[in-house]
């Protein structure tokens, strides 16, 4: 028999970038019992979800939910959008953006990567006047969509998505704006309708704090005018049915009904929180995240301080030091999980996540195993990063946390 109780006593510290550690409250909203999904409490569990995720991506559009994970809704965007040839012009940010342009091109779509050269690359953000260039060079309008990530996982670099916007307005370009921000939503400030994003795909496994296995785009009246015309292959993706049955608060197949009650139950706190709130939480993690990195004198792999993300940090390891020695160390002294170096950054740096269900001590707690495991790993660490993160959160609380 396959042993899942592999954890020592106490809680496990997931601290990985997503999947992030889900809250009692939604766990226990998903243990209610499955319903049918074609009766009558069902269609009111869809329209309540469905609403509820328009206030999250910030749109009064439509929001599709499909069972998959953030793969899926990446190829969903694809699919509904673009024709076989078409060109879509993507932006190489990390290993994410990477993974999307290898899935494009396996769709049959003509994909042109633009980036930063090598791995200091991975160090910056999404360069928008070099879309801007790009889109004006295409004087035959040929590139039919810009496909980019808002928070990149496998970097901890959060992009300005209001300004590739810009740059494709400055460039009078017609290319519809793809997004993926599986990482950022519901803990990034993200603005769909605002920032004339057609297609934006995310995820349930990390700010939103579900586990995986639901995934989402959100729509522009745009992308589904596209979607009538665009002739790549699909089915299960495809928008049409399930704008119809959404209507109603029903799906074409079957939904995974208690993901459905535990993203009901996260929408109810987050939106409760309020999502400005939710933001301050996440960005002020990332301060005492990346004053414990500053403490411990190591770079941060964001080389931009003003695009640190706020759900995840990532902490290169002196030339040397094999970044996933050090995790497997972590993991195994102190029963502390963190996100490995992915692609070109691999065993170079490790990710500290702070999102889901975390807090200024799971946090603390976490840096602790972390500067635990440098110095057992041997790195030689100019102070303490856990007196620097303590310091930092008693001196800044959060307006809305202070209580009366
Ligand atoms: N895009 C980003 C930014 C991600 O962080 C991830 C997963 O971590 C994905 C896409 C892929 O999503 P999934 O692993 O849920 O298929």
């Amino acid at each position: 028999m396959l042993k899942l109780d592999f954890h020592p006593s106490g809680r496990h510290f997931l601290q990985i970038p997503g999947p992030s550690p889900v809250p009692d409250r939604v766990l226990r909203a998903m243990s209610l019992p499955t319903i049918d999904h074609r009766g009558p409490e069902f269609g009111a569990l869809g329209r309540k979800v469905l609403a509820d995720m328009q206030k999250i991506f910030k749109t009064q559009h439509p929001v599709m939910i499909y069972p998959a994970s953030g793969t899926g809704a990446w190829e969903a965007a694809l699919v509904n959008t673009l024709s076989a040839g078409d060109a879509v012009l993507m932006f190489e940010t990390g290993h994410f953006a990477a993974l999307w342009q290898k899935l494009a091109t396996r769709l049959g779509l003509k994909s042109e990567f633009l980036g930063l050269p090598g791995v200091e690359g991975w160090r910056h953000g999404i360069q928008a006047d070099m879309i801007e260039t790009r889109l004006k060079a295409d004087t035959g309008h040929t590139i039919k969509a810009v496909c980019v990530v808002h928070n990149e996982t496998s970097t901890g670099v959060t992009s300005d998505i209001a300004a590739v916007r810009r740059a494709m307005d400055n460039a009078n370009h017609p290319a519809l704006l793809l997004v993926d921000t599986i990482s950022g939503l519901a803990s990034a400030d993200y603005r769909h309708d605002e920032w004339g994003v057609d297609v934006t795909v995310s995820g349930s496994q990390k700010g939103l704090m579900l586990p995986p296995g639901i995934s989402f785009n959100a729509l522009s009246p745009k992308a589904i005018e596209a979607s009538k015309s665009a002739t790549l292959p699909k089915s299960f993706w495809a928008w049409d049915e399930m704008l119809e049955m959404n209507k109603t608060g029903y799906f074409p197949y079957t939904p995974n009904t208690n993901l459905m009650y535990g993203l009901s139950e996260a929408c109810d706190m987050i939106l409760g929180e309020g999502l400005e709130v939710v933001f301050a939480r996440h960005k002020r993690w990332s301060q005492g995240a990346c004053a414990a990195v500053n403490a411990w004198g190591l770079p941060i792999q964001c080389a931009d301080p003003a695009l640190y993300s706020p759900i995840l940090t990532g902490v290169m390891t002196p030339e040397g030091v094999d970044a996933d020695a050090v995790r497997k160390l972590i993991y195994e002294r102190f029963d502390c999980s963190l996100g490995t170096g992915l692609g070109k950054v691999k065993g170079r740096m490790f990710r500290i996540g702070h999102l889901g269900d975390c807090n200024d001590l799971t946090l603390i707690a976490a840096l602790a195993a972390c500067e635990m495991g440098l110095k057992l790993s041997g790195v030689s660490l100019a102070g303490s990063g856990v007196l620097a993160a303590m310091d930092y959160f008693s001196a800044h609380p959060i307006p809305a946390l202070i209580r009366s």
